[in-house]
C-alpha cells in the first residue's frame, strides 16, 4: 500500500485544476494516504520544490481558476538527466505514486518518467483544449466554451445592431473543438477550424448567402490555428470580397481563466479521486478520463497521441442551424 503521493499541474493552467488537486488530497486523505504537492509543474519536481498538503490546505480552491501549484514548462524534463533527478528527488521524499494534471506534452513527460524510472504515474487531462485522447472531455473545456460563449453573446449584439461582420478567434492552435462548440453555441454563421483551413471566397460567399436569406450580421468563429495571421488574417482577406465593414476581437487569455464551471469542478473531481484509486489499485502509466459518462482509463502513450479528432456530425450541424 502507498504511503504518499505526489501531485503537480503542468503545461498551460485550466480552470478545474484546483477542483482536481483538491480532490487527489481529499481522496488521498480518506485512504490514509499522504500528498506532497510539487509546485511549477515537472521544474519543481527537478528543484525539489514540494509542500505537504492536507485536507484544509486546499480549503476554498475548488472554485478559483488557475493552479495553486503553480505551473511550468520545464525544458531540463526533456532531458534524461533531469528525469534522473526528477525520479531521485520523489525517491528521496518517499514519494511512491504521482498525479500529474496537464496536456499532452505532461503526459509524454509522465510516460517517460514511468518507463525510465518506473515511478508509477496516472495523468489527468488538465487542458481547455479537448485535445486528449481517452476522455469525452478535458478538465477545464467546459468554462473555456461558456465563457467564449457569453463573449460572443455580448458581441453579437453590437454586431446586430450595426449590422456588421464580426471575426472572433477562440484559443485552438491545433486543434478547432473549443471553436466548434462555441461556435455552435452562439449560432455564429461560420467556423472556422485548423481541420477545416478555411478558404476567404467560401467564407465570404456564405455570409453573403446569409445576408441574401435576410440576416443583417455575421458571426465569424476563428480558431486561432485555422488560418495563418488568425481571424485578424482572416478578416483582410475576407474583407474585400464582402464591402461590409468587418470587426476582429481576440478573446485570448480570458477564456482560460476564471471560476470553472460546475461541470468541470464535477469533472475534475472525479477524475483526481479516481487517479489516486488508480495508484493505490495498483496502476500506473495511464491517463484517467472519462467515457459515455464512465471512469476510463488509456496508455499514456496513446492518450498523448494527440490524435482525437473533431466530429464531423457536429461540422454539419452548424452550416444547417446557420440557416
Ligand atoms: P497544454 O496542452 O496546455 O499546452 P501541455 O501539458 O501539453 O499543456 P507542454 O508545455 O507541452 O504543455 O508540456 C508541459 C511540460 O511537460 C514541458 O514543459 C516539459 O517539461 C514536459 N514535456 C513535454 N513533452 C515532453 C517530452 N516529450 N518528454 C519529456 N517531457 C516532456
Amino acid at each position: 500500500m502507498m504511503r504518499r503521493i505526489g501531485v503537480l499541474t503542468s503545461g498551460g493552467d485550466a480552470p478545474g485544476m484546483n477542483a482536481a488537486i483538491r480532490a487527489v488530497v481529499r481522496g488521498s486523505t480518506a485512504y490514509g494516504v499522504e500528498v506532497i504537492g510539487i509546485r511549477h509543474g515537472y521544474a519543481g519536481l527537478i528543484s525539489g520544490d514540494f509542500v505537504p498538503l492536507g485536507p484544509r490546505d486546499v480549503a476554498n480552491t475548488i472554485q478559483r481558476g488557475g493552479t495553486v501549484l503553480l505551473s511550468a514548462r520545464s525544458l531540463d524534463f526533456y532531458t534524461p538527466a533531469g528525469r534522473a533527478q526528477a525520479a531521485a528527488n520523489a525517491h528521496a521524499a518517499g514519494i511512491e505514486g504521482l498525479v500529474a494534471i496537464g496536456g499532452d506534452g505532461t503526459y509524454q513527460g509522465a510516460w517517460r518518467l514511468w518507463e525510465e524510472h518506473q515511478i508509477p504515474v496516472i495523468c489527468a487531462p488538465g487542458t481547455i483544449d479537448n485535445d486528449l485522447c481517452g476522455t469525452d472531455e478535458t478538465i477545464g473545456f467546459d468554462t473555456a466554451v461558456n465563457v467564449a460563449t457569453e463573449a460572443i453573446d455580448r458581441i453579437r449584439d453590437t454586431a446586430a445592431s450595426h449590422e456588421r461582420v464580426f471575426f472572433i478567434e477562440v484559443m485552438g492552435r491545433h486543434t478547432g473543438f473549443i471553436a466548434l462548440a462555441v461556435g455552435i453555441a452562439g449560432g455564429a454563421e461560420v467556423i472556422a477550424l485548423p481541420e477545416r483551413v478555411p478558404q476567404p471566397e467560401q467564407v465570404a460567399r456564405t455570409i453573403r448567402d446569409a445576408q441574401a436569406r435576410g440576416k443583417l450580421s455575421a458571426i465569424v468563429v476563428v480558431a486561432e490555428g485555422a488560418f495563418p495571421g488568425g481571424a485578424q488574417a482572416l478578416m483582410q482577406a475576407v474583407h474585400p470580397l464582402l464591402g461590409v465593414k468587418s470587426w476582429v476581437t481576440i478573446l485570448g487569455h480570458i477564456q482560460r481563466g476564471g471560476s470553472p464551471t460546475a461541470k468541470d469542478r464535477v469533472l475534475a473531481s472525479r477524475l483526481g479521486t479516481a487517479a489516486v484509486e488508480a495508484l493505490l489499485d495498483g496502476k500506473a502509466g495511464l491517463a484517467v478520463g472519462v467515457v459515455n459518462h464512465q471512469i476510463h482509463f488509456t496508455p499514456l502513450e496513446i492518450a498523448a497521441c494527440s490524435c482525437k479528432l473533431i466530429d464531423p456530425h457536429l461540422v454539419t450541424l452548424a452550416q444547417v442551424l446557420a440557416l
